[in-house]
């Protein structure tokens, strides 16, 4: 047992174990460091994806029969990050965060103590971190921190899940007993995240009752296009259980207009005498935008550039209503530079937490004794993750203005980034507005942009746009590990002058929020593109020549 325990940290503190834990801790950093090159996206070499990769895989993986040296155990976990991407300058694909210090310390005291953020009995850390970031933050969007909730759970899609599960048993509160009504419906813009398509496939409410609602120019959702199919569903006899407000939605940030959103539903409760509808905000993009809630855009004490203040001031009118929402989620693990997984899930009002929580006497060993005051018998997870403490360590490292640093220059980098894209390529269209991603379509020779809004072009003329994107994405993907571009298969449905069925737009994306991503690195992003584009449209001629001939 002795050679057993030493696979542990010591019981006592005692200095020795405590030094090889560290030593371990050093190897780790020291060897990822070497590995890091602000010129490449990846740490290392990336290994080859072969065909058969991960087949091999499969057949070499086996337990080993006697433990392996901890040594031995370290330089395998580094081979398999080799390769790895890493979030410099170079990645610009997608909303992926380098994780902050702070939140890194975070992690490594939740894993210390290890502990199950079920109960606070066996988790008081992350308890008392729950319960203060959840007041932190309501405070912040305007929930009153006295009889709002909030939990840790499984992503932004979690937080969908869950706002779903609660507007069911809300609405219907026998429902967890006899199962869920045949009747109800919900409803999101046709640009939302998939979390409430998957959400509806597993309350069993059905996807065939999940509404898509079509959206405006700016991406948001179309509030008369609600309107109408809301009241097509009341005609029929359906309940409107629950509407989904993207509060920045995944590839093109469109911002729902949330106010808006709840003055029609306040309105239809008011005219057909229906149950309140359910509104939960999916801010798990945009949800850190209300860190600009209270900034004071005249005396402006950061100093912002005046187009950069344009954009955050629109998002301060926008996101200071999300507080309307019945719940919402902050996607630390998106914006906010942290770990995966640190999703706080907020409910406007505790009291609706009632219908979800579990009988004491179906929590045999948790929750039903004297001491502990702290039990989530609401969650859908049992044992938990005390990510909260990452958050917690966030918040504190980086203070609201911090984080308004950080999220001003996501705005600041994309602006640089649009200029300088129109400015040095002509067959170029951006077609989202400003905000931390940007999506652009190439064009084989003309944009043709304005006419593809219009219906003015057929599916196949369109189709072929996205084709020539398609191929180009190809293109800039295999040298990802220079610069890594994201793209998107729909970053928009339009209609075509041929057909009545709504077409998909193929586009690029610039994602720019590592902390690395600044201005000074415009010219080298937009210098790849442009590189690469000229090479491709030679190619592209060439072999047409050749076909031709
Ligand atoms: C990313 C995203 C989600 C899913 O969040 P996860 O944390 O990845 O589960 C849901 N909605 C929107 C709008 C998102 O951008």
């Amino acid at each position: 047992m002795k050679e057993i325990q030493k696979l542990f940290p010591s019981m006592d503190g005692n200095d020795l174990q405590r030094e090889e834990l560290l030593s371990y801790f050093k190897t780790i950093l020291t060897k990822i460091d070497e590995l890091k090159d602000p010129n490449k996206l990846t740490l290392g070499e990336m290994p080859e994806y072969t065909e058969d990769y991960y087949n091999r895989v499969i057949q070499k993986a086996d337990v080993p029969k006697t433990g392996v040296p901890m040594e031995e155990v370290i330089q395998e976990l580094l081979k398999l990050v080799e390769g790895h991407r890493y979030v410099n300058r170079n990645y610009v694909a997608n909303a992926a965060p380098l994780p902050n210090i702070a939140s890194i310390i975070g992690n490594l005291v939740m894993v210390l103590v290890n502990g199950n953020n079920l109960w606070d009995v066996e988790g008081p850390a992350a308890a008392t971190a729950e319960v203060e970031i959840t007041s932190m933050l309501s405070k912040l969007i305007g929930y009153d921190e006295s009889i709002s909730a909030g939990y840790t759970t499984w992503g932004g899609q979690g937080a969908v899940f869950n706002s779903l599960r609660l507007a069911i048993a809300r609405y219907a509160p026998s429902s967890n007993k006899t199962g869920v009504p045949k009747n109800l419906y919900c409803f999101c813009s046709e640009l939302s995240h998939y979390s409430l398509y998957k959400s509806v496939e597993a309350t069993g409410i059905g996807v065939e009752n999940m509404i898509r609602v079509k959206v405006n120019a700016d991406h948001s959702m179309n509030l008369e296009d609600l309107k109408e199919k809301i009241e097509l569903v009341i005609a029929k006899g359906g309940v409107p259980l629950y509407i989904l407000a993207s509060m920045g939605t995944t590839d093109t940030f469109g911002v729902d207009d949330i106010e808006g959103i709840k003055l029609l539903a306040d309105e239809l409760e008011r005219t057909y005498g229906i149950y309140p509808i359910y509104i939960h905000a999916d801010s798990a993009m945009g949800g850190m935008y209300t860190f600009f809630n209270q900034y004071d855009f005249e005396s402006n004490p950061l100093q912002f550039d005046d187009n950069v203040n344009k954009v955050l001031k629109s998002y301060q009118q926008k996101f200071k209503h999300m507080k309307l929402a019945d719940s919402m989620v902050f996607d630390f693990h998106k914006l906010g530079q942290t770990p995966y997984i640190t999703s706080l899930f907020l409910i406007k009002n505790r009291e609706n937490l009632k219908y979800v929580d579990l009988d004491a006497e179906e929590t045999p060993y948790v929750g039903n004794r004297g001491y502990g005051s702290y039990h989530t018998g609401y969650t859908l997870e049992c044992s938990r993750m005390g990510s909260a403490l990452a958050i917690y360590a966030s918040l504190l490292a980086f203070g609201i203005e911090g984080y308004q640093e950080l999220l001003a220059n996501y705005i600041r980098v994309n602006i640089a980034f649009r200029e300088k894209l129109t400015n040095k390529i002509s067959n170029v269209m951006i077609t989202n507005e400003i905000s931390p991603v940007t999506t652009f379509r190439f064009y084989p020779e003309k944009t043709k942009w304005n006419d593809e809004l219009n219906g003015l072009l057929t599916v196949e003329e369109i189709m072929e746009i996205n084709q020539f994107n398609d191929e180009f994405a190809e293109v800039i993907g295999a040298e990802r590990d220079t610069v890594f571009f994201g793209n998107t298969k729909k970053q928009r449905l339009v209609e075509a002058s041929n057909s009545n069925k709504p077409v998909s737009v193929y586009a690029h994306k610039f994602f720019a929020i590592s902390p690395y991503s600044t201005i000074e690195e415009i010219d080298r992003y937009v210098g790849f593109l442009k590189e690469h584009l000229e090479l491709f449209l030679k190619t592209k001629s060439c072999k047409e020549m050749i076909l031709k001939s």
